[in-house]
């Protein structure tokens, strides 16, 4: 789906998935494992593009909705990995990933068994304000230490990943049971109600394409 010239989403793909087209493609997110053959079937079929044109991956954040396809992407196209700092011993497998309590732990647990993640060892680290392939990483701690967004100030974007929610119509901020600490999220949220931006793109749930960031900020304001 092109969200903008240039600008796609691959559906059917759970967290969200985007390519932005420049003089390379770069892929921010790469959902759960075994999504790298609908990913690469799209960059064939829709965008007439191999594997190898892919050269930077950008991962929002750890969690396996997000970097499950990593190592697979990376293996395929020789790609860079990126992330920001404070996430990247969680991908490389030097830190195993934290299991939530309760209920989601024990799902957690199985879903990881069954799911076979495979660690991918991170290219570049990512910093608050870098710029990587004409992004703005923008570090949205709180759902993980290193939760980024990514700005792009030339055709008003924002990349949310799981900072933000976007679900039936209405803006959600990540899942309480999934973040460890919410105070910091809400922070998160009103560091990016600070931006101009005109689409927002989330992790999960549909495209926010109309006066995202007011709507943002707005959103932000209801927080504590
Ligand atoms: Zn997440
Ligand atoms: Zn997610």
């Amino acid at each position: 789906m092109e969200i903008i010239p240039g600008v796609h989403q691959i559906e059917g793909v759970n967290g969200n998935c985007y390519i932005i087209m420049g003089d390379g493609l770069v892929l921010i997110d790469t959902g759960l494992p075994n999504n790298s053959k609908k990913i690469l079937a799209y960059v064939h079929d829709t965008l007439g593009s191999i594997p190898s044109d892919i050269e930077t991956i950008i991962l929002t954040h750890y969690h396996l909705d997000h970097t499950g396809s990593a190592y697979e992407l990376w293996d395929a196209t020789g790609a860079k990995v990126v992330i920001h700092e404070n996430d990247a011993d969680y991908v490389s497998g030097i830190t195993p990933m934290p299991v939530p309590g309760g209920f989601w732990g024990v799902l957690y647990r199985m879903f990881k068994i069954f799911l076979k993640y495979k660690p991918v060892q991170p290219d570049i680290l990512l910093h608050d304000n870098d710029r990587i392939a004409g992004l703005v990483c923008i570090h949205t701690p709180g759902h993980t230490s290193g939760s980024i967004c990514l700005y792009d100030p030339k055709f008003k974007l924002l990349f949310a990943g799981d900072t933000l929610r976007f679900v039936d119509g209405k803006l959600q901020g990540p899942p309480p049971q999934f973040t460890p600490n919410m105070d910091q999220a809400e922070q998160s949220i009103k560091k990016i109600a600070a931006l101009d931006f005109d689409i927002l793109l989330c992790g999960h749930g549909a495209p926010l394409r109309s006066g995202a960031s007011e709507k943002v900020k707005t959103f932000s304001q209801s927080l504590s």
